[in-house]
């Protein structure tokens, strides 16, 4: 063992290692789950590496992971022969949180507790340190394929954690729990018991791909102890709710269940297993640039590649899970994918069958759809600008504010339904605001004549009305164009005439600012409002425009 070196945890991580210390977690079995999850994406590494990099001196004969309970020195070792860490690694990986999203996990994590919300709680997954949930003291050994030296780093949880340099690790990732004492009356927790990571194991990781092996001390062999069947490879009929729920988990590294499970089983000419997961709550980085696809795609049960970018359009990239396709070669890379006639045959039914169950969720329980639609309405809408094909079909899931109830949003089939017997036009007003929205003078004659409009106030909303035209036969119309034809009987024209001189005077006194000064009957209790023309871009869109520098 070389020197040891002291390194301080950054700031987030330390946070979110005194959560997971000083917690009243309800479930700490979980800490297995994400270990083993750990391992086996280690492992996947390993076999992909050694594929695309035929120099790598690996051996990948026997890819497996290895549980080791002592439990009269109350330890519990992890260890894989995967694809390992460098010292670098190490560092960045376990000394820091990488992970997307953990900053926002924190917070709400924090919130949970304050309310008490035990329930929730016990939904984190959080990874590497939740076995300090379990352990006092937590040692990692590692080495990366291809390195020749391998990393020590241990820590017991407080500030700081050590490394040191090991001449002879064996390539792969142990992580060794130095477990807390266990609760006298609590057997069903001690994880120094074979029969307790047994249970644990089948629970949470039965579907894992590589073999989760234990020894016990008496025992001749090793058994293992999952049954590593792929899931999306298994008939849905034999599948537990629970096992989709722990699938999720894994592939999506998020701790709350999805709100939709989608297993597609295409055979014939184009055979290929989709198991696909609507997550419940938005990524905080939805919208970033940098934000990552869920899927991953696999050939014959071969992990292939991550965050697979081909297999989903980008308004559809918050959909986690994995496609697995039998027709593929194994040495694909991205660039090919994009351009692969198969590839694009399976997202074109990927796509198909994700808005069908959403149009399947919307009529069967709007207020679950509801829900969905508020965490990715957002995402779901740049597909009206971004996949013609699709387009009507996506039309049929919008859901928007509408002057017709403010508590509820309205599809577009709804706002259709109520339209008045002589409305030709559906009506919408865009803006940055919904609270301004709902204030607009241009709202009052509409108010007035009984006449519902929707309030569009997310910043793709101005793109797509422009672009998409009608819906069902009836045209979109701003009710902030200057001619709007209402059809009302109460109209009574003022006489021009009579203001003649008012609006001279102030068109001359606005030249700069207006087109023209006008009488208008839209109004009814304000005084005066700005109209654009009917060919005038929005104010919205104008505004979208000069943010793109045109
Ligand atoms: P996540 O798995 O969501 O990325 P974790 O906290 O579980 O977050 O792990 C952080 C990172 O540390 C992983 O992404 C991986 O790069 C690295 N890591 C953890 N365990 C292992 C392991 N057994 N082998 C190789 N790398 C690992
Ligand atoms: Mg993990």
């Amino acid at each position: 063992v070389g020197q040891v070196e002291t390194f301080e945890f950054q700031a987030e991580a330390q946070q979110l290692l005194q959560l997971v210390i000083h917690s009243i977690y309800s479930n700490k079995d979980v800490f297995l789950r994400e270990l083993v999850s750990n391992a086996s994406d280690a492992l996947d590494k390993l076999r992909l590496e050694s594929l695309v990099d035929k120099e790598l001196d690996a051996d990948t004969s026997d890819l497996h992971i290895e549980l080791a309970a002592d439990r009269d020195q109350r330890t519990l070792t992890v260890r894989d022969n995967g694809i390992g860490m460098t010292r670098a690694q190490v560092i960045e990986l376990i000394g820091t949180i990488a992970r997307s999203g953990t900053a926002e996990f924190v917070s709400r994590w924090q919130q949970a507790k304050q309310d008490g919300n035990a329930e929730l709680i016990g939904k984190f997954g959080i990874g590497f340190y939740s076995g300090f949930m379990v352990a006092d003291r937590v040692v990692l050994v590692t080495r990366r394929a291809g390195e020749a030296e391998g990393t020590r780093w241990e820590s017991t949880g407080a500030d700081t954690y050590e490394i040191s340099t090991v001449a002879d690790a064996a390539v792969g990732t142990s992580v060794t729990l130095h477990l807390k004492p266990a609760d006298e009356d609590d057997h069903l927790h001690d994880y120094a018991d074979p029969a307790v990571l047994r249970r644990i194991v089948k629970r949470y990781s039965d579907f894992i791909a590589w073999p989760i092996r234990m020894r016990e001390p008496e025992a001749e062999a090793a058994e293992t102890l999952n049954s590593m069947k792929a899931l999306w490879s298994r008939s849905a009929a034999d599948i537990k709710p629970e096992e989709y729920t722990e699938f999720y988990r894994h592939v999506s590294h998020d701790w709350t269940d999805p709100v939709e499970t989608i297993h597609l089983r295409a055979e014939g000419a184009l055979e290929f297993d989709a198991l696909l997961f609507l997550p419940a709550h938005a990524p905080h980085d939805l919208f970033a640039r940098s934000a990552r696809r869920g899927v991953q795609l696999y050939i014959k049960r071969v992990f292939i590649m991550d965050d697979c970018e081909a297999l989903l359009p980008e308004y559809l990239r918050f959909v986690k899970g994995v496609v697995d396709s039998a027709d593929l070669s194994l040495n694909v890379s991205r660039e090919i994918l994009q351009q692969d006639r198969q590839i694009q045959t399976i997202r074109r039914r990927l796509v198909k069958k994700v808005l069908g169950t959403l149009k399947d969720m919307l009529a069967k329980d709007p207020e679950r759809y509801t829900g969905f639609w508020r965490e990715f309405g957002q995402a779901v809408k740049e597909g009206l600008v971004n996949d013609p094909d699709n387009q009507a079909a996506i039309l049929d899931l919008v859901q928007l504010a509408s002057t017709h109830d403010p508590a509820r949003p309205s599809t577009l089939r709804e706002y259709v339904e109520r339209m008045k017997p002589d409305q030709t036009e559906i009506f919408y007003l865009v803006g940055e605001q919904r609270a301004t929205l709902e204030n607009s003078p241009h709202l009052e004659a509409f108010t007035a004549n009984g006449i519902e409009v929707l309030l569009l106030h997310d910043p793709v909303d101005a793109m797509w009305v422009d672009m998409v035209g009608d819906y069902d036969g009836k045209t979109f119309a701003s009710a902030s164009r200057g001619e709007v034809d209402l059809k009302t009987e109460t109209d009574q024209a003022p006489a021009a005439e009579d203001y003649a001189g008012l609006l001279s005077w102030m068109g001359a006194r606005l030249a700069d600012k207006v087109k023209q000064v006008r009488l208008s009957t839209r109004l009814t209790t304000s005084a005066a409002c700005l109209v654009s023309d009917a060919f005038d871009a929005s104010p919205a869109l104008e505004k979208l425009y000069r943010a793109m520098g045109q």
